[in-house]
């Protein structure tokens, strides 16, 4: 049985003041319960790295980034290395987001290049997938996420089983057209993709593709959480706007129970 994962993604939103009050309250919240019902973190903007580690060192919140560089070190002006994250002890990276392939125009071979340095580096990358909408309105949401897959679970591979190979990966499915639209995938679209993604992993490894958290990411709110939790292949979400309040965030931590 997988045990679920919620994890907030930030963007560049937050400042230090802001960051302190709502990851008190996110904290105030998990005391409050006698056993968490899903693993919880927060990827914060990379300044904050450090406010995460200090606030939630000794709480079973994890932290973690929203990207890392393709690079291991040298000249690469404003990146950020995976072993820069893990100097800051962060557990995950997210990895791929459809806000850095389309604005910073990062390929698959790209993102399974970065993918390669966080496992490196001993971080779980968070590999996002997903379709926009003139892609899912063509029928060729399978075809991409496939193509975008392909690439990383290649690059996991090549990392090495010393690495933890595809078990070590989380994947995440937010199809474009969901993400901060407020439009939610049906539970039963997401699950039918989860179950595709599943599948891809099992043609490789079938210990991981069961081991494997996959995520569901796009507008994720406390009124859907709870039935999208509720399909057998929905391991938890990767949630945006929602998790920038504490009381929604943990709402939707709570709908794992
Ligand atoms: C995201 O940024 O990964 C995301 C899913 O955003 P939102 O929950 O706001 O749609």
């Amino acid at each position: 049985m997988r045990r679920k994962l919620v994890v907030g993604n930030w963007k560049m939103n937050g400042t230090r003041t802001e960051n302190a009050s709502l990851l008190s309250e996110v904290l105030r919240a998990c005391e409050a319960v006698t056993a968490l019902p899903a693993d919880i973190a927060v990827c914060a903007p990379a300044p904050y790295l450090a406010q995460c580690q200090q606030l939630l060192a000794a709480s079973p919140v994890a932290w973690g980034a929203q990207d890392v560089s393709a690079h291991a070190s040298g000249a690469y002006t404003g990146e950020v290395s995976a072993a820069m994250l893990s100097d800051f002890a962060c557990r995950y990276v997210i990895v791929g987001h459809s806000e850095r392939r389309a604005y910073h125009g990062e390929s698959n071979e790209l993102v399974a290049q970065k993918v390669q340095h966080a496992l490196g580096a001993g971080l779980t990358p968070i590999v996002c997938v997903g379709e926009t909408l003139a892609q899912f309105e063509a029928g060729q949401a399978q075809a991409v996420i496939g193509a975008q897959l392909e690439v990383v679970l290649q690059a996991a591979l090549e990392a090495g089983r010393r690495l933890g190979g595809l078990a070590a990966l989380v994947l995440a499915y937010e199809p474009v057209w969901a993400i901060g639209t407020g439009k939610t995938a049906t539970p039963q679209i997401a699950q039918d993709v989860h179950a595709f993604l599943r599948g891809k992993l099992a043609e490789r490894d079938t210990l991981a593709a069961d081991k494997v958290q996959i995520l569901y990411g796009g507008s994720v709110k406390p009124d859907n959480a709870r039935e999208l939790f509720a399909m057998p292949d929905i391991d938890g979400a990767l949630v945006g706007g929602a998790a920038l309040k504490a009381a929604d965030f943990m709402a939707i931590v709570g709908a794992a129970g």
